[in-house]
């Protein structure tokens, strides 16, 4: 775990202040800049020491067999792994004749810089070398947001007591050893030589390489080109390889003067285009860099990321620590989804090789909210990805002997590829997330136009899922049995509350979107009959409930299972998963992440306040966070059930799940989904926003120690900011003229904001809160109150 404050506060930097070798992979992680069509990790310029060395291209993957000792029916065959693909980071320097490697010598000073409102990482270092001389090196980096094939390096080195003779060897590198993967399941394998060499190409300054995966069939370039600056005589060559080209600057240097590299480098890959094709789509990627230069580049950069910031970025005063956490999630959350444009986002987006680079609901329910409220193109590409691979997830249901469409648990193309039935494929729920998400975006924007597109057809197979995957009992109540909800220590469940909750409120919306497109509904084959059975089926949902208890069962019969004897859980057995049988998670109460809970946050038009309360409390103490997408759900219901504290603390851990490396992971990449949940825990948490069926609603509320809170949404074109003070909240409207309207609920009560003029409303004293939370022995989270 990463020591608390090992970056120091600071409300829109992440700066390491020493560099610690231990800790490199999980730097590496937080330093990785991405635009969501290409990631580096934040690996050092001279490739060593590393943690895990890392580039990757969004949907750039290699096919590997998924072998089972005892295979199955429907058994996913083959796996797909994200490929680390050529390293375009790699800058080596040999001062005099010496390799200037941090191991050796003496490292003066080293700092790291990631500006959240540059979009830069800068590197500042003084070193020794072990014969006694001194250099200063400065490099910035930058995975350009407005140019989606350009990465770009900025190199600067001068000697500082004597003159030197300083050679940069400047590389791309492909199949570079990585290594071994740990027996972690969360962790990718390990691929040996994915990429076979198709043609390499040398000029003095650069050149490029091209190279093709074996089995998945994809063809990758990687070109680069440098401009060098140096006073005086100055050599600079390129040499190369199948696997690696090498641009070598040579020259000599006086102390006060100082050699500048500027390496542009781009990248491209395809399924179908051609080899010359590739390889011209780099060279004009690096044409287009060269026209604007490292300056231009830099410029462009910020101003992107000044009018994300304008649009989302998220104010808390009183806690500097969350405040900057919050913008470090904001912009690893815009890292992941950019540029991505109708490819998928991974879970670590594209920070780190773990989960095998795989995307899951993760981008659904936890990424998409934040982007569909502060770019919705962002949000909308997404789903227009997943609609691509409709044909794959109809095929799937088919295999599995049902109908409409089954969405992979996980997968990078479209393909099922866990290997785990009931932490996989049985997590039909998928289905109803990506319904979710559509709803929620074609609410957000009255977007009809896209919901006739993509947004339509993803909710009628999602609803046909639902209808084949359930049956009506000779009551007539409607069931799902055999699923896994969120909560992934209790598999392979009937009526699990979240999927009923969750296929009942898709069911509800292929009906209504249907009725909205009736042409194309016919076209899709739904006719009278079958709305008429969705309905029938949203009706009948079967929701647990246990009466003794006065609360709702997570499933059917979860109340009723053995209690888990936390007491007698050392807290080194967490995550449970590494340290006990599944089937001994499965037969008792113990959840791993906001399941039941979650329903009642997404679905909270279904319960009742008190049953809000009561639910919370008992889930809370059977709730262990061994999952990073927990902690802000759980913060949005505290906040709900009024216990602001609580959320406050949540809403710490999932800001901090990577600053403070909380789940020990960070290593193989970030949690997307908890930094961006942090978005949620403030809006939906702190803010008390809602949209249930097209009303957009707040309750802010917030916790003693956060004096003020202030974001930006966007509603049917319009943006609206909210500010929340302790005692007051102030709705304005920042565009739409003098006729926008926006009808909002605030704390129940109607209100009409327009642009003339600001309303400001006061926060009604708390209600009486429900029975106090507590959880299981040693989780409760890190009191916030008492880090400030
Ligand atoms: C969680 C899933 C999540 C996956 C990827 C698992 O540990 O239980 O809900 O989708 O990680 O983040």
């Amino acid at each position: 775990m990463i020591r608390e404050r090992a970056y120091p506060v600071d409300p829109w930097h992440i700066r390491e202040t020493r560099l610690d070798l231990d800790l490199l992979a999980q730097s590496e992680s937080v330093f990785a800049l991405s635009n969501g069509h290409i990631g580096i990790r934040g690996n050092l310029d001279e490739g060593e020491p590393h943690g895990l060395p890392g580039t990757y291209l969004n949907s750039f993957y290699e096919l590997r067999p998924l072998p089972y000792a005892e295979a199955g029916y429907g058994f996913p065959e083959s796996g797909q792994t994200m490929v680390n693909v050529t390293n375009a980071k790699l800058m080596r320097l040999l001062v005099d004749d010496e390799p200037f490697d941090v191991r050796y010598g003496e490292l003066r000073s080293h700092e790291r810089t990631l500006d959240l409102r540059a979009g830069t990482l800068e590197r500042i270092v003084e070193w020794v070398s072990p014969s006694g001389q001194g250099i200063r090196v400065r490099t910035v980096r930058m995975v350009s947001f407005t140019q989606r094939s350009v990465v770009a390096f900025l190199y600067e080195v001068e000697p500082l007591n004597d003159t030197a003779r300083l050679i940069l060897q400047s590389e791309l590198v492909a199949n570079e050893q990585l290594p071994v993967s740990s027996k972690d399941p969360r962790v990718a394998a390990v691929l040996d030589h994915p990429l076979q060499a198709e043609e390499m190409l040398e000029q003095r300054t650069g050149g490029l390489l091209v190279h093709r995966t074996k089995a998945s069939d994809l063809r990758m370039a990687a070109a680069m080109e440098h401009l060098v600056e140096a006073p005086g005589k100055h050599a600079v060559t390129t040499e190369g390889h199948p696997d690696w080209l090498r641009t070598t600057v040579a020259c000599k240097l006086e102390p006060g003067q100082k050699l500048r590299v500027v390496k542009l480098a781009a990248y491209g890959w395809s399924s179908n285009r051609s080899l010359p094709a590739v390889r011209d789509q780099v060279g004009a990627a690096l044409a287009s860099a060269r026209l604007d230069g490292w300056e231009g580049l830099l410029e462009a950069q910020r101003e992107y990321l000044d009018e994300f910031w304008d649009h989302s970025d998220v104010k808390v005063e009183g806690d500097p620590e969350v405040q900057q956490a919050v913008r470090f999630g904001l912009f690893h959350t815009l890292q992941a989804g950019a540029r991505a444009e109708q490819r998928p986002i991974g879970s670590k987006g594209l920070s780190g090789p773990g989960y095998d680079g795989h995307t899951f609901w993760d981008a659904e329910t936890f990424v998409l909210p934040a982007l569909t409220y502060t770019q919705p193109a962002a949000a909308a590409d997404v789903l227009r990805w997943r609609h691509s691979t409709l044909d794959l997830a109809k095929e799937r249901a088919q295999t599995l002997g049902i109908q409409g469409a089954a969405f992979p648990w996980r997968t990078i193309r479209g393909q099922e590829c866990s290997a785990y039935w009931p932490a996989g494929t049985a997590g039909f729920h998928i289905g109803a997330d990506i319904a979710d998400a559509v709803r929620r975006y074609v609410s957000a924007t009255g977007d009809y136009d896209f919901e006739r597109e993509v947004g339509l057809e993803l909710l009628v197979e999602t609803a046909r899922l639902w209808r084949s995957l359930g049956h009506h009992d000779r009551h007539g109540r409607f069931h799902i049995d055999g699923v896994t909800g969120p909560d992934e220590y209790t598999a392979v469940v009937d009526d699990n509350i979240y999927t009923n909750l969750m296929a009942q409120q898709n069911l509800h919306a292929a009906a209504d979107a249907a009725k909205r497109h009736p042409d194309l509904a016919r076209k899709l084959g739904v006719d009278d009959e079958e709305l008429a059975s969705w309905r029938d089926a949203a009706a009948a949902v079967h929701i647990p409930y246990d009466r003794e208890l006065g609360v709702h069962q997570q499933s059917e019969g979860f109340t009723r299972l053995q209690e888990w004897d936390f007491e007698n859980t050392p807290p080194e057995a967490y995550p449970l998963l590494l340290n006990y049988p599944y089937f001994d998670l499965y037969r008792k109460q113990v959840v791993k992440q906001a399941d039941l809970v979650m329903a009642m946050y997404i679905r909270g038009d279904a319960f009742t306040p008190e049953e809000k309360a009561r639910n919370f409390a008992y889930y809370d103490a059977r709730t262990v966070r061994d999952s990073s997408l927990s902690a802000c759900i759980q913060a949005v219901m505290a906040a709900e059930v009024g216990f602001t504290e609580l959320a406050h603390d949540y809403l710490g851990e999932a800001a901090l799940m990577d600053l403070h490396d909380l789940h020990q992971n960070a290593r193989d990449g970030v949690h997307v989904a908890s930094l961006a949940g942090s978005w949620i825990a403030l809006v939906a948490g702190l803010g008390g926003m809602r949209d249930y069926n097209g009303q957009l609603s707040f309750a802010p509320r917030l916790p003693s120690r956060i004096d003020g809170l202030e974001f930006s949404l966007l509603w049917r074109g319009l943006r609206l900011r909210v500010e929340v003070a302790r005692d007051e909240v102030t709705y304005s409207l920042r565009n739409g003229g003098g006729s926008a309207r926006l009808d909002i609920l605030h704390h129940g009560k109607e209100v009409t904001v327009t642009q003339v003029k600001p309303v400001v409303l006061p926060i009604p004293a708390a209600l009486p809160t429900g029975p106090a939370p507590t959880q299981p022995a040693g989780r409760a989270p890190v009191r916030r109150a008492a880090t400030l």
